[in-house]
């Protein structure tokens, strides 16, 4: 009798110590526009840094060989925070050279088709451009503003117009915050609004960054290096923010993606993207490239991190299945803990590195 009561009391002393996912899940999406799994995975690209198309001579040996090309680890030199933390604790996958596959899995190969599938799980062949177009499909931030248990904690910020066509904010009341006023860069801003949705402890917050994308049509490697490692050191930012909130801490999964890649060869081809079907459809948009669209530009990486990733699971994409921009989706809603067939059942399933318990 005695023994069990000092066991009862240990187990009341011990008990508060092991929270194992105390509190209520939580989830933080981030994307970066057009981003290519060569940079993240293999660092800055001395082909591209070398030519002065890309890469103003004057600040190539300066700036730019020391900062990314001259490094021990150009990948780890670029994303720091990715390549460390994420990598280590969590999930990091997309990279080719090492046979891993990422994808879209829509047909067209740039932002409001690639943005509609991550929010939506299922690509829309309907989508065949950029337009101001009110979004048909309901994406699961609109089905989560929707459940009494997430209204009013669901919100979004990012960078581009387009977006309150995407989410459709004409249909639903989820606050998006998008098409800042000004030129770009505007991450910065993106960045800043994005940490302050954090202290409204909102359950579920998507961040949308965008100097990438422009930055790579606009032909300038370097800064669009640079957008890349803001966007690493804002992922860092996020993450520290998270882990210091008790109301975040431990009950949060971070999950990383892009709307589509980017082209490779022949060299000038890494400032853009887009499907053959897309040029097709609109033979006019970049005379350029008719005839072969911009190979490779559906590749994706993706990387997670929190109480919902189940690292081993990532074994499934190395040399085996290919994960899809249409199963972050599914994957939200069950690192939320909820059931993603009630959602829709006609979308990807979660991804094999997301816990469905
Ligand atoms: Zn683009």
């Amino acid at each position: 009798m005695r023994r069990m009561l000092i066991a009862l009391l240990a187990l009341a002393v011990l008990a508060p110590l092991t929270p194992a996912r105390a509190g209520e899940p939580k989830f933080v999406l981030v994307t970066m526009d057009g981003v290519r799994w060569q940079e993240v995975f293999r660092g800055a690209d001395p082909a591209i840094v070398n030519d002065k198309r890309f890469v103003n001579p004057d600040i190539k040996d300066d700036v730019v060989n020391p900062a990314y090309v001259t490094v021990h680890d150009r990948a780890a030199a670029l994303m720091p925070f990715l390549h460390g933390k994420i990598a280590h604790d969590g999930v990091l996958i997309g990279n080719r050279d090492a046979g891993e596959c990422a994808s879209v899995a829509n047909d067209m190969w740039f932002s409001y088709p690639g943005y509609n599938e991550i929010l939506t799980g299922k690509p829309d062949p309907s989508i065949v451009e950029n337009d101001k177009i009110w979004n048909k499909n309901v994406s699961f931030l609109e089905y989560l503003q929707h459940q009494p248990a997430f209204h009013g904690k669901v919100e979004m910020v990012g960078t581009w117009t387009l977006f309150p066509y995407i989410v459709n904010t004409q249909r639903t009341d989820l606050p998006v915050n998008a098409g800042f006023h000004g030129s770009y860069p505007t991450d910065v801003k993106t960045a800043r609004e994005g940490l302050a949705l954090l202290s409204r402890h909102d359950r579920v917050i998507y961040v949308a960054f965008g100097d990438s994308d422009e930055f790579a049509h606009a032909g300038d490697y370097a800064h669009y290096l640079a957008a890349l490692e803001r966007g690493d050191e804002y992922l860092r930012e996020i993450w520290q923010r998270l882990q210091s909130d008790p109301f975040y801490k431990g009950q949060t999964t971070l999950f990383v993606s892009t709307d589509h890649g980017r082209g490779d060869k022949p060299i000038g081809y890494w400032r853009d993207h887009a499907s053959q079907r897309y040029f097709d459809i609109n033979p006019k948009s970049q005379p350029e490239y008719n005839g072969v669209g911009v190979p490779g530009s559906a590749n994706v990486f993706m990387a997670a991190l929190g109480p919902a990733v189940k690292r081993e699971g990532a074994a499934a994409y190395r040399g085996g299945a290919c994960a899809y921009s249409q199963q972050i989706a599914a994957s939200a809603l069950t690192a939320l803990g909820l059931d993603w067939r009630v959602f829709a059942t006609d979308i990807g399933e979660p991804l094999a590195f997301i816990d469905h318990e």
